[in-house]
């Protein structure tokens, strides 16, 4: 064989290779990366999962593209945050992907906000002139490692359900990540222990559980409405609330435009501390080590120091 040819079909068997899908039982599709990292944690070597959004996208606003729907087509389980955070762009993935197991009410596919307590449900009936308005409540539950152990246990059990043969590999997974999570989260709450009572401003309406579970106080908003982006009138009464109020910190996602962030910060003055949005699932990131960086900024952000 000329040595061309030998490396023709050398080329050609890796190709094969890394073409042929890695050996999974299940194929778990999850929306956003937070959900991909609990699935992947729980699903070990029996699952493949995939994450439609990026770290860096906003789950709110996901281009709905062929290849993701491509993801779907093959899925058996479809996980989503669910109270609405998707439906900009979920439904018209779910209709392309030509699969009747990750239908709405299919058996392949889970809203996960089913096994937590929704915070910031509206009084009474919205619509889209109050913003991006979500009417079960708040949607951003995941960066609350309590409820991450609730939707850790939910997506154990369907996933023991669909793929019985794998049931007490997941369960055992999901034995080690909860005592995982348990004892990450005694660190993490030492470690902020000093944001109880705090009052701190906020891009958008993501800090509802952070806030629940660290005791600080998202005293306003740079959004005017959710979704909706700050403008210089509002801005203006938020800086005027920050100072009065003396906050410590302004807090966005890193998928948000900082300027106006950056702005408030340097008038109050108070640090600016941009939170990682989501787990770097396919960077190997896990949910924890995501948690550590969080919890990192706000560590430093308590100390004064912005991100
Ligand atoms: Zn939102």
């Amino acid at each position: 064989m000329s040595p061309f040819r030998f490396l023709a079909a050398l080329s050609a068997a890796l190709l094969c290779l890394l073409s042929l899908p890695a050996h999974a039982d299940l194929r778990v599709v999850a929306t956003v990366p937070d959900l991909a990292a609990i699935a992947k944690t729980i699903g070990g070597d029996k699952a493949q999962v995939i994450p439609l959004a990026l770290p860096t996208q906003d789950p709110h606003f996901v281009d709905a593209k062929p290849n993701l729907a491509l993801e779907l087509n093959r899925a058996d389980l479809l996980l989503a945050i669910g109270l609405q955070l998707e439906i900009g762009w979920l439904p018209t993935l779910q209709n392309g992907a030509r699969n009747p197991r990750i239908v709405s009410g299919g058996q392949g596919y889970m809203e996960v906000s089913q096994f937590i307590r929704p915070l910031e449900i509206p009084p009474v009936s919205v619509d889209r002139s109050q913003g991006d308005v979500h009417p079960g409540g708040n949607p951003h539950f995941l960066y609350d490692p309590r409820n991450v152990v609730r939707v850790a246990q939910g997506i154990t059990e369907r996933m023991a359900t669909l793929d019985a043969k794998n049931a007490d590999t997941y369960r055992a997974n999901l034995a080690k990540f909860t005592a995982e999570v348990e004892k990450a989260r005694a660190g993490w709450e030492q470690r902020l222990a000093g944001l109880k009572g705090v009052p701190v401003v906020a891009y958008h309406r993501t800090t509802a559980y952070l806030a629940d579970w660290l005791g600080f106080e998202t005293i306003a908003y740079l959004e005017p409405k959710p979704g909706i982006p700050p403008n210089p009138a509002h801005v203006a009464q938020v800086l005027g609330q920050g100072r009065q109020r003396k906050a410590r910190m302004v807090l966005q996602e890193d998928y948000y435009p900082n300027t106006t962030a950056r702005l408030v910060s340097s008038k109050m003055p108070a640090p600016l501390v941009v939170m990682p949005a989501g787990t770097n699932v396919r960077g190997g990131q896990t949910y924890i080590q995501r948690m550590d960086e969080l919890v990192q900024r706000l560590e430093n952000g308590l100390k004064g120091q912005g991100t």
